[in-house]
This record gives structure tokens, sequence and C-alpha cells, in this order.
């Protein structure tokens, strides 16, 4: 079995990128994240290990994983957010702590009532090839011990 962050890097490879030993702490490093971090914190993360890294390098990086379709761009807000699942899910945003949740869609699906409809995929020409929401709140940990 690999792993999410080996198959990156092979999509990667396959798509004509070289593998430098800098790219592939990146990717590493981002491959099992799911706190969806940003560019500059994924920078703070790996700089004490790569001191020589630019941010150009780190964002360079990125746009090539997102280019290939193996990571996404979250734009909640502020910085845009990478996101290395790809699979299609919503999001939860807590408004205290900014934690974003990845929700399955599956999950939604249960507690949405709307029925599917034939038509609900084109509204006025326009042609959703995916849906994706942004569901603001608290979170577990807020709710538990509120930041005050
Ligand atoms: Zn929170
Ligand atoms: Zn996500």
């Amino acid at each position: 079995m690999t792993s999410r962050a080996d198959s990156m890097l092979a999509d990667l490879e396959r798509a004509g990128f070289k593998l430098t030993p800098q790219r592939i702490a990146i990717v590493r490093e981002l491959a099992d994240d799911l706190t969806h971090p940003t560019a500059q914190s994924l920078f703070d993360r790996l700089r004490p290990a790569f001191p020589t890294m630019s941010f150009a390098t780190v964002y360079n990086t990125l746009a090539a994983l997102t280019e290939c379709s193996l990571v996404q761009g979250l734009n909640l807000g502020g910085s845009v957010r990478l996101d290395p699942n790809t699979e299609p899910h919503h999001h939860a945003v807590c408004d205290a702590c900014g934690v974003i949740h990845d929700i399955p869609l599956e999950r939604v699906e249960r507690v949405d009532c709307a029925p599917p409809s034939a038509d609900s995929t084109s509204f006025l020409g326009f042609r959703v090839l995916r849906e994706q929401r942004t569901y603001r709140g608290l979170c577990a940990q807020c709710i538990a011990s509120p930041v005050s």
C-alpha cells in the first residue's frame, strides 16, 4: 500500500515535475495534513529542516500540485488554505478558533431534505461540476471551553 504522499509524488513526476528534496518534503508535509494549512504555515514548518528553502519554492510546488489536481486551494476568506483531500467534500469552519473540518458528502446528504431533481444540476445555463459548501459555527472544542 502506498501512502498518499507517495502517490502524489508519483503523479507529480508523471506530470513532468522534477522531484527535488525540497519538493518531496513539501508534499510529505502536506499529504496527510487535514488541517487545511496555508502556504505560509507549511513554509514555516519546513524552514528549520530546509533553511535555504524560499517561499517561492513552496508556492511553486503547491501551484504544481494544484495544477495536477492533487491539492485544492480553498478560499474561505483570508489566505488560501490547502486541501490534500481531493474527494468531494464540504467544510465546517469554526468562527472562534478557525479550525476547518472536512465533512464527507454522505454525512450531508443524510441531513438534507431536498430531493435531488433532474435540473438541480443546472442554473441559468450554468453547469455545476461540483458543489462545495462551507458551514460556519463553533467546533466541539470551542463549545466545550469557550475562549472569552
Ligand atoms: Zn473552534
Ligand atoms: Zn477539506
